[in-house]
């Protein structure tokens, strides 16, 4: 497996036990780091499909702050909208857009009340 080291961008091979060849990097300490994002990732899907919003909210939010990733801000929006924080809403659909915008419906004329409804069905559906 290839990484890019988080630190000083050189591209190294990895596995638990490497470090960067340029800035020594342990990227045994980063596969923790991921490890906990996609904890705390599971954590607020689970939350989310028990409705227990202020949780999945979180969940991502932690998640996010260890990796940013198009799933953690998704779960984010889809929480901050079920509990009504439009504003919040809406910073997290700016990082879904910034991720990844092939994945995630931006457009104002797509992102109808009813294309969020759908989306926070498709969530809990899975
Ligand atoms: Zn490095």
């Amino acid at each position: 497996m290839r990484i890019h080291c988080p630190v000083c961008g050189r591209e190294n091979d990895a596995g638990p036990d490497f470090a960067c060849r340029r800035c020594g990097c342990n990227f045994g300490d980063l596969d923790a780091v991921l490890a906990s994002a996609a904890h705390h990732l599971a954590a607020a899907a689970a939350a989310l499909r028990e409705r227990d919003w202020q949780a999945a909210l979180g969940g991502a939010e932690r998640s996010w702050r260890l990796r940013h990733r198009a799933s953690a801000a998704r779960l984010a929006f889809l929480a901050a909208v079920s509990i009504g924080d439009t504003r919040l809403a809406a910073s997290w659909l700016k990082c879904c857009a910034s991720i990844d915008e092939e994945s995630f419906p931006t457009r104002p004329n797509i992102l109808t009340l009813r294309g969020i409804r759908n989306l926070i069905k498709k969530e809990l559906r899975s």
